[in-house]
């Protein structure tokens, strides 16, 4: 019968637990098992939000793999480096004070905050009512999607407008003074649209109602494009009324694999999110796992640390250089970018762009399709070279011609 891998699996590749140990072979095995994996430096990776981690924070990460950031009694030092990185990334986000909780990724972090504005719905409700209603934009990230399946929440969803931000007045219309918690998107993943936050604050600061921003993309880059002179908007706590934020340090933070971060404005907010440990002398937890990596947290402490504003702001300045001359590829070869794009991920409007990127994906590259807008869409990332964009746009150009030679 054939497996799921094909007829040609071979024994060590079903995974079946040797009688004998292969102390001498495994490492071989496991190169066989990623052979047709692709690296971020090879000049084929276009779809990802993630990039190869800095080397400093690579080299922090492996020095620490046993670091369990449950077990403070073990590693006092994680305390230490989790309050160090929150205060830092706060400092990024216009509030020192912010309290953080560091946690898998973006979805970990935005279900922290959804469970946070459930909790404090319930209480201010006495328990009475029905599930929280949550307003978010059409554009939030699929994230949501498993949050609302998992909390009590009733999500309302509001449009979008033609640069696939949310529609401020619109989203207004739909949050009442009872609305449990509004999110705005700062950076999406599928086309790097940033809501304008200041407008939405501004409803939702004067109803008293509370305002997650979900920057897991864009955490990293707005900062420093901003100060770049690139025209964002505020999109984190120096605008009132953002209460909290989530910001990913393993996408454009050069961290590696899993490292999210909530941060909260009001350090009173992290008390709906506790829960007692059953231990003598270890902290109650904020987040949802357990046991979880401490090497995360120092590698991206150490990340911060080695290249600090200067060098995430020549980073980032290189990356929206590099989105630039995708630019001016893609139109050059006839293309239409779909979105003018207000940070790293670049839209096309194509007729067919699943089979775009089916051809591409033959020739060797991985771009992607934003599904919900119909859109081939490519992530720049610091990991592509000028030369391997060039590559890009050309095998791009190449597959449409055959597609339409093939279609004449
Ligand atoms: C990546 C992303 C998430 C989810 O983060 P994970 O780290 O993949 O769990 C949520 N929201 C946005 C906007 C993202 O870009």
């Amino acid at each position: 019968m054939e497996t799921l891998l094909g007829s040609s699996t071979s024994r060590a590749e079903t995974g079946s637990l040797p009688e004998r140990g292969r102390g001498d072979t495994v490492l071989d095995e496991v190169r066989d098992l990623c052979r047709d994996d692709h690296a971020y430096t090879d000049g084929t990776v276009f779809n990802s939000i993630c990039s190869a981690p800095l080397e400093i924070a690579r080299r922090v990460y492996a020095e620490h793999l046993d670091a369990n950031l449950g077990d403070n009694r073990i590693y006092p030092s994680l305390r230490r480096a989790e309050a160090q990185l929150s205060a830092m990334l706060g400092e990024l986000l216009g509030h020192p004070g912010a309290v953080g909780v560091t946690t898998s990724g973006g979805t970990e972090a935005n279900l922290l905050a959804v469970l946070a504005a459930v909790r404090r719905h319930r209480s201010r409700s006495g328990g009475r009512g029905g599930p929280a209603r949550i307003v978010l934009p059409e554009s939030a990230h699929f994230s949501f999607d498993k949050i609302v399946g998992l909390l009590p929440v009733e999500p309302v969803y509001a449009p979008l407008d033609e640069r696939l931000r949310v529609r401020p007045a619109e989203l207004a219309r739909l949050v009442t003074a009872d609305t449990a918690l509004v999110v705005a998107t700062a950076g999406t993943s599928e086309a790097g649209a940033v809501d304008d936050v200041p407008a939405v604050a501004e409803h939702t600061a004067a109803l008293g109602v509370p305002l997650h921003v979900d920057a897991a993309t864009g955490g990293f880059l707005i900062p420093f494009a901003r100060e770049l002179g690139h025209e964002l908007p505020p999109f984190a706590f120096d605008v009132p009324g953002v209460t909290s934020v989530t910001l990913d340090p393993h996408k454009y933070g050069g961290v590696p694999i899993p490292s999210g971060h909530l941060l909260l404005r009001d350090g009173a907010d992290a008390e709906l999110l506790r829960t007692a440990s059953h231990y003598r002398g270890t902290v109650d937890h904020h987040g949802l796992l357990g046991t979880r990596p401490g090497a995360a947290v120092l590698a991206a402490w150490a990340a911060l640390r080695a290249l600090g504003r200067d060098g995430y702001r020549d980073l980032v300045g290189g990356v929206f250089a590099r989105r630039d001359l995708l630019l001016g590829l893609l139109r050059a070869a006839g293309f239409e970018v779909a979105v003018q794009p207000q940070l790293t991920v670049v839209t096309v409007r194509h007729s067919e762009p699943e089979r775009l990127v089916d051809a591409l994906e033959r020739r060797g590259f991985i771009a992607s399709v934003a599904r919900r807008y119909g859109l081939l869409r490519l992530v720049v990332h610091w990991h592509q070279t000028e030369e391997q964009l060039r590559a890009l746009v050309a095998a791009m150009a190449d597959a449409d011609a055959r597609a339409e030679g093939g279609a004449a």
